[in-house]
């Protein structure tokens, strides 16, 4: 299923949605790197998904 998940930049602190798509019975951990709507900077996604389900997502800086 695609999800669209709000992320609060890492770098602007405005809000963009990701676009991401979860199995329905899938459990563990999705990084992934996006863009910035708003300032285009990368943000590295850590998403931990449980069932399908997302239980936390985090936001770091994508510059490495
Ligand atoms: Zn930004």
């Amino acid at each position: 299923m695609m999800s669209e998940i709000p992320i609060t930049c890492h770098f602007c602190f405005e809000t963009f949605h990701a676009l991401l798509e979860i199995g329905g019975d899938f459990s563990g951990m999705i990084t992934e790197i996006y863009d910035c709507e708003v300032c285009c900077n990368p943000n590295k996604l850590s998403i931990v998904v449980s069932d399908g389900s997302i239980s936390s997502i985090q936001a770091d800086s994508g510059n490495e």
